[in-house]
């Protein structure tokens, strides 16, 4: 179902610079919408954001697809995200061949999203629980992914990053964040670059917002 609506929002994607064909080839594969509440399922090739319930969001696909192009990820690498949501994210590093570990703090997404994995039949570890203390016994991951935004970058997440791995985070107020990537370059030194002007959900936590 949507095939043409889901190449046309891949082409636009991909005019917009995402230029890495894993990344692309994923999102034609993965069905929007079979993420996206069913009274907006006609909206799931918009590239937009859209509301998921819970007063939570699905993000826009070319976010998604930016974030997952900046992990910058190999076959078969252990990637733990902060924020399942709808579970589209994560789906799009699973269809990649990634591992995936993710963790929810809102309980009615979260026990929705796995029981959509377990009808998809998607192997994606999921856990309740606050995402700004990581999931040490999983860790080190090779890519951190945090989809929602933070006035902070937490330190558990730092310490769980494996040498030579990448942190994509939302990082500023509560309206505006700026994509922070982060390269482990060993365990003191930090490398980072910025994309500017994107809008998350706060991230609400230890250290995160208080709510
Ligand atoms: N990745 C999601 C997707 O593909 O649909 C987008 C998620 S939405 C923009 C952000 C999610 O982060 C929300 O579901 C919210 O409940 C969750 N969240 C906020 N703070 C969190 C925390 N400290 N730990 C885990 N999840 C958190």
């Amino acid at each position: 179902m949507y095939e043409a609506q889901r190449l046309s929002l891949v082409e636009k994607i991909h005019q917009k610079g995402i230029t890495n064909k894993e990344v692309l080839k994923a999102l034609n594969r993965v069905e929007r919408h079979l993420f996206v509440p069913k009274a907006l399922e006609h909206h799931a090739y918009t590239d937009v954001a859209l509301p998921i319930g819970s007063g939570q969001t699905i993000s826009q696909p070319y976010t998604v697809a930016y974030m997952t192009q900046a992990l910058d990820l190999k076959v078969g690498d252990k990637v733990l995200e902060i924020g399942t949501g709808s579970g589209y994210q994560a789906a799009v590093l699973n269809s990649m061949g990634m591992k995936v570990y993710s963790i929810e703090r809102q309980f009615d997404i979260y026990l929705k999203t796995q029981k959509l994995f377990d009808e998809m039949q998607l192997r994606i570890v999921v856990r309740f629980g606050d995402g700004t203390i990581g999931w040490e016994e999983y860790s080190p991951f090779e890519g951190i992914i945090v989809t929602a935004g933070s006035p902070k970058i937490p330190i558990a997440l730092k310490k769980q990053l494996a040498v030579g791995g990448k942190m994509v985070i939302p990082v500023g107020d509560r309206n505006s964040q700026v994509l922070i990537t982060i390269t482990k370059i060993d365990e003191e030194t930090f490398e980072e670059k910025e994309a500017p002007q994107f809008t998350f959900v706060p991230l609400i936590g230890r250290e995160g917002w208080s709510q």
